[in-house]
């Protein structure tokens, strides 16, 4: 399959819906939260951590992410900036599709309650208000919540898959 100039980009795995660390896809949500923290301040970028994969992996031998040991690859004391920007990307994605998602849905509302004030009729008019209100605060809910839940949630796995392999077959 592989081209031979760019690298074989595995996809994520999945199971019952929820995303699964592979050796391919080795997205760490701890190493996510860690990465939030060290470019918000509050934690400094040193700790144990896989050294192929970058996971945060404490006092053990092997890494529940990757399933690499110590002895094949010696753990590293810091995160890679690249990896740490990838991971960054990754949230700001998903962030992006989960404003665009609440965007359409209050634009959706909004379009619907103009429609309900030019077609209904006299004093109804004002059912078509609490729509606008309500329709776009619920609309807005509902798509951010549908979209992170499912299409965010895998673009932005998707792009990590991307990234982590270009990074990897970099370095
Ligand atoms: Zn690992």
């Amino acid at each position: 399959m592989s081209t031979g100039t760019a690298p074989t980009v595995s996809q994520p795995t999945y199971r019952d819906g929820d995303f699964v660390p592979t050796r391919e896809v080795p997205f760490s949500s701890d190493l996510d939260e860690l990465i939030a923290e060290i470019r918000a301040g509050r934690a400094p970028n040193i700790g144990r951590f896989c050294g192929y994969c970058s996971a945060p992996i404490g006092q053990e031998h092997s890494c529940g992410i990757c399933g690499e040991t110590t002895d094949r690859t010696p753990a590293v004391d810091k995160i890679d900036r690249d990896l740490a920007q990838i991971y960054h990307a990754k949230r700001k994605r998903e962030g992006l599709y989960v404003h665009l998602a609440a965007w359409t849905g209050i634009l959706l509302a909004t379009a619907l309650s103009i429609l309900m004030i030019l077609l209904l009729p006299g004093w109804t008019k004002a059912f078509a208000i609490a729509f606008l209100v309500l329709g776009g605060y619920f609309a807005g809910v509902f798509f951010g919540n549908v979209l992170i839940q499912g299409v965010a949630y895998r673009a932005g796995l998707n792009m990590f898959a991307r990234r982590w392999s270009e990074w990897r077959s970099q370095s």
